[in-house]
């Protein structure tokens, strides 16, 4: 198989060999989606604290809506662990409110928060510096953090390599034909660290991307004629 180098952010090439068919076409994949759509250098938030809050605002919602939310809390002062925790739940609700379900995202974030202060005395660099398996059953057994959402705070927030599978990478996968509709999260997921070299910034960049696509593109009418996936593994 062909030695392709890849490059993730601006002047950083790191070399790649897949040493599968599957692992050679997610690498031409990531590479259109690349080259269509640039480096996206995700997250959106300056810190792991802000990171882990806007992904629970992010169930279920665009990003312009949880930004209006997030701003709230920042100009509020309120991208604090002890703040957040001590704010009466009907304050938070109403300050988070445009990224709608903002009562149920309330509970979730002050049970995640919670988890953190009873846990690990609210000191989230100890808790970042476990185990990749420690962080993500430990968020996991946080009420209302699901797997995409577990996931995301360990790629983004504690930079440890593990691939985001979210619905439109389910759905881009499965119109594709590299995986069956009836796929689970860890299907996909293993679909492409089994194939991938296990990089942050590579997993950090293919996520956004197909992010990207799914909102521009893949959408429930898929817009192929326009996508950087079109005449890619069977379509268009
Ligand atoms: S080519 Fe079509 S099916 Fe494939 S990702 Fe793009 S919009 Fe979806």
């Amino acid at each position: 198989l062909e030695h392709v180098p890849y490059t993730v952010l601006p002047g950083e090439v790191q070399p790649f060999s897949p040493t599968t068919l599957t692992g050679q076409k997610l690498l031409e994949m990531f590479q259109r989606l690349l080259s269509h759509f640039g480096p996206q250098n995700w997250w959106p938030a300056d810190t792991p604290l802000e990171v882990m809050i806007g992904a629970i605002l992010t169930q279920n919602t665009s990003w312009t809506n949880v930004e209006k939310a997030i701003s709230n809390l920042k100009e509020k002062g309120l991208i604090s662990l002890e703040r957040l925790l001590s704010l009466p739940a009907k304050d938070l609700a109403e300050i988070i409110r445009p990224a709608g379900y903002y009562n149920i995202k309330t509970k979730r974030l002050k049970n995640l928060l919670t988890f953190i202060a009873g846990q690990y005395d609210g000191d989230l660099v100890r808790f970042f510096n476990q185990e990749t398996d420690v962080i993500r059953e430990g968020l996991l057994s946080v009420n209302g953090v699901g797997h995409e959402t577990a996931d995301s705070i360990v790629l983004y927030a504690a930079n440890r390599p593990l691939f985001v599978v979210d619905a439109y990478t389910h759905r881009i996968m499965s119109r594709h034909e590299l995986a069956p509709e009836e796929a689970t999260y860890h299907d996909i997921q293993s679909l492409f660290m089994d194939h991938l070299p296990e990089d942050v910034s590579l997993y950090n960049e293919f996520h956004a991307l197909m992010v990207l696509t799914g909102k521009d593109y893949c959408r429930r009418n898929p817009l192929c004629r326009d996508c950087p996936l079109n005449r890619w593994e069977g379509r268009g």
